[in-house]
C-alpha cells in the first residue's frame, strides 16, 4: 500500500509539474537524443560531446553519444543505429556534409528533427536548425591576427611573406573560413604587403582534407623545400586549425625556425585547443580562434529542448547558410581572437583551462 502511495503521489506530482508545451506534453519527457561527433583526434569535439550530453541529461533526457573518428561509412551507422533505437531528435556534426543524405531522410521519414552542429550539413532538405559560431569572422580573425603578427597593424609595409592554408574541403566551415580570411588578405595581396611565394593562392591547393595536421606539415615541408631556398623566409601563415598548426610549426622547426636568430612566422589558428595555447604562450604558436565550446553546446541543448517540447527555437540568422537545398535557420555564437596579450582574460578568465592546465 505505501509504494502504491507514493507511486500515486508521484505521478500526480509530474503532471502538475508539466505545463503544456513541456517535453512530456510532446510526449518528449526523458526522450533518447543521438548525438554523433567527428572525431575524438582534436580536443574540440570531445568538449562539445561532453557538453551537449551533459546538458541534455540535466533536462531529463537519455543521449546516446557516438565519435566516428573522422571515417564518414561509421558515423552514417551511428546515425542509422540511432534512428533505429529510437531516438527523438538528432544532433550531428558531420564529417563529410554532403555524405548522410540518405540517414536523413531515414530520420525525416520518421519524424525525427535534426539538429546540424557546428558545421553544416549539405544537400538535404531534411536539416531543421543549425547552431555554429559566425565562420566568416572566424576567418575574418584568423586575418586580423595574422596582419597584427606581421606588424601591419603597427604600420610595417611588407612584403610580407605568407603561405595560405585551409580545412577540410567536404567541410562547410572550411570554405566560410577561407573566405572571411581573404576578404581581409586579398587587398593586402593585391597591394604587394604580403607574397604568397609559393603562388598558391586558391582554396583547392591549400585545403586539407580531414583537417589532418600531418598532412599539414608535409604541404608545409614541400613548400619549405621549393621556394624557400637562397635565404628567403616564410614570415606568416594562415592556419585554420590548431592540429593543421602544429604540423605547420614543427615542419619551420625541421627547417631551422623557432631559434633565436630565426623566430617562427606568424602562425594563426583555431580552437584554442590545450596544446596550442601552451605554444602560444611559448611564442611558437601566434594565436587562436577561441569558439566557447560551453556556450555552443547551451544553444543547441536549448533548441533541441524547444523543438522536443513543440515550440519553436530561439535563431538569429535566416540568410546565410543554404546548404544547397534550403536556407538552415541558424544560431551564429561570436568568436574571440586570443594571442599572448589576452590569453589570460579570456581563457583563464572565462574558466575554459586553469592556470595550471598552461603549465
Ligand atoms: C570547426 C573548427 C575545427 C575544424 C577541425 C571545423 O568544422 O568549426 O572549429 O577547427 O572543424 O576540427
Amino acid at each position: 500500500l505505501a509504494g502504491a502511495l507514493t507511486a500515486c503521489g508521484s505521478s500526480t506530482k509530474t503532471v502538475d509539474a508539466q505545463p503544456t508545451g513541456s517535453a512530456a506534453a510532446a510526449g518528449n519527457a526523458g526522450a533518447l537524443i543521438g548525438v554523433t561527433m567527428p572525431t575524438k583526434s582534436s580536443e574540440r569535439w570531445i568538449h562539445d560531446g561532453d557538453n551537449v550530453k551533459q546538458q541534455l541529461e540535466k533536462l531529463g533526457y537519455k543521449v546516446d553519444l557516438q565519435y566516428a573518428e573522422n571515417d564518414i561509412p561509421t558515423q552514417a551507422n551511428q546515425i542509422e543505429n540511432q534512428i533505429t533505437k529510437g531516438a527523438k531528435l538528432l544532433i550531428i556534426a558531420s564529417i563529410d556534409g554532403t555524405a548522410i543524405t540518405s540517414q536523413l531522410q531515414q530520420a525525416a521519414d520518421a519524424k525525427i528533427p535534426v539538429i546540424a552542429y557546428d558545421r553544416l550539413i549539405r544537400n538535404s532538405p531534411n536539416v531543421d536548425y543549425y547552431a555554429t559560431f559566425d565562420n566568416f569572422k572566424v576567418g575574418v580573425q584568423q586575418a586580423t591576427s595574422l596582419l597584427k603578427g606581421l606588424g601591419v597593424e603597427d604600420g610595417k609595409k611588407g612584403p610580407f611573406n605568407v603561405e595560405l592554408f585551409g580545412g577540410s574541403p567536404d567541410d562547410n566551415n572550411a570554405t566560410f573560413f577561407w573566405e572571411g580570411a581573404q576578404s581581409v588578405l586579398k587587398p593586402k595581396i593585391d597591394d604587394g604587403t604580403i607574397v604568397v611565394k609559393s603562388g598558391q593562392t586558391d582554396f583547392k591547393t591549400a585545403a586539407i582534407l580531414r583537417w589532418d595536421p600531418a598532412t599539414a606539415q608535409k604541404r608545409m615541408e614541400d613548400i619549405l623545400t621549393k621556394t624557400y631556398t637562397g635565404g628567403a623566409k616564410v614570415d606568416g601563415v594562415l592556419s585554420p586549425y590548431d592540429g593543421l598548426s602544429i604540423g605547420i610549426l614543427s615542419a619551420l622547426k625541421s627547417s631551422g625556425y623557432g631559434t633565436s636568430g630565426q623566430p617562427y612566422p606568424t602562425v594563426t589558428g583555431q580552437d584554442a585547443e590545450l596544446a596550442s595555447v601552451k605554444s602560444i604562450i611559448a611564442d611558437e604558436q601566434y594565436s587562436t580562434i577561441f569558439k566557447d565550446t560551453r556556450q555552443l553546446a547551451e544553444q543547441t541543448v536549448k533548441m533541441a529542448d524547444a523543438v522536443l517540447k513543440g515550440g519553436k527555437p530561439e535563431v538569429n540568422n535566416t540568410k546565410d547558410y543554404d546548404n544547397g537545398n534550403k536556407v538552415v535557420p541558424s544560431f551564429l555564437l561570436d568568436p574571440v581572437i586570443v594571442d599572448k596579450d589576452n590569453y589570460k582574460e579570456v581563457i583563464v578568465g572565462g574558466n575554459y583551462y586553469t592556470e595550471d592546465q598552461l603549465k
